[in-house]
């Protein structure tokens, strides 16, 4: 299995168009120990030439450019394109938009939750991608499918699962104890398998809090890419650029007694990678002691390009 991180920073990207904190003013400038990165997405390949995009980034054009095994081919015809499936963790824009570069008729398939599937539904816009070209799947909760599009088995077989987490921010309603109109399975994470090989990680970008349930699905994995959007749940309210914690966004925070690098200590995962790395979170700057701090806790802080295999 053949997996290349399209992108490892969470929504805005980094640097962000608008903002100017110290990180995405120090990148901008081309400060040694930061680098530009694009919103997350990952994409996978059992074979080598049948690839599966779990999330489709706004910045996907640009990723798909920047990474040769995802471009048309010379010798496929006219139109062809080795993107056969998108899987969707959520109807969050970061995770979605990017779907819309995927227009021109290419057959692929989009697989994603009731409620990521109603959303698309809804949002006339991705009509773009006519339903006779683009078939849409409904990817069940707790049970493994195989990932197919364009007539063709990839090879991959995903599980989908909730964990905890929140609806996406422009498809919020109701109240704080209502968790926004959250329902089970706005967040999610992946479970992706190569029966081939007997391989598998894990993909969970958004997530609340490591409960005993996520723990237990966790434990003793080969790898695992996991939500690292904030270093401390209040950094982008000291940071001055909005009034949110992590915890009310969604997101589990870094560093800390609840934090992710203490969740996982107990779980004995092989190699820990964190993707979705807000452009306000401190572990992008490689000469910052949270950088070494994470490092040391033997995690790996996400990179467009990184590819590891299986
Ligand atoms: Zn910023």
């Amino acid at each position: 299995m053949l997996i290349r991180i399209l992108g490892a920073a969470a929504g805005g990207g980094f640097p962000q168009w608008n903002c100017s904190c110290r990180n995405c003013a120090d990148v901008r400038a081309g400060k040694p120990g930061l680098r530009a990165r694009t919103q997350c997405s990952l994409a996978v390949s059992a074979n080598g030439s049948d690839w599966v995009l779990l999330n489709t980034a706004p910045d996907l054009r640009q990723q798909i450019n920047e990474t040769p095994e995802l471009g048309a081919r010379a010798d496929g015809g006219l139109r062809n394109s080795p993107i056969k499936a998108a899987v969707l963790t959520g109807g969050d824009v970061d995770f979605i938009a990017g779907l819309l570069n995927l227009r021109e008729l290419q057959p692929f398939s989009v697989y994603g939750s009731a409620r990521v599937l109603a959303t698309l539904k809804e949002n006339s816009v991705f009509n773009v991608l006519d339903a006779k070209v683009v078939e849409r799947r409904e990817l069940p909760l707790g049970s493994a499918i195989a990932i197919e599009g364009a007539g063709r088995d990839t090879g991959l077989v995903i599980e989908a699962f909730a964990v905890p987490g929140k609806i996406a921010l422009y498809l919020e309603s109701g109240a704080a104890g209502d968790n926004y109109g959250s329902r089970d399975g706005d967040a999610i994470g992946l479970k992706v398998s190569a029966p081939a090989t007997g391989k598998s990680f894990f993909y969970v970008p958004g997530c609340a809090v490591v409960d005993e349930e996520l723990a237990g699905r966790l434990r003793g994995a080969r790898l695992v890419f996991f939500d690292g959007t904030l270093y401390t749940d209040d950094e982008m309210i000291r940071q001055g650029l909005m009034q949110k914690t992590g915890q009310r966004m969604g997101h589990i925070s870094i560093s800390g007694p609840e934090g992710s690098i203490a969740a996982f200590e107990p779980l004995g995962v092989e190699r820990k990678i964190y993707v979705h790395i807000n452009n306000s979170n401190p572990v992008l700057d490689e000469t910052s002691p949270e950088r070494r701090a994470t490092e040391a806790a033997g995690w790996e802080v996400g990179l467009d390009g990184m590819e590891i295999r299986l």
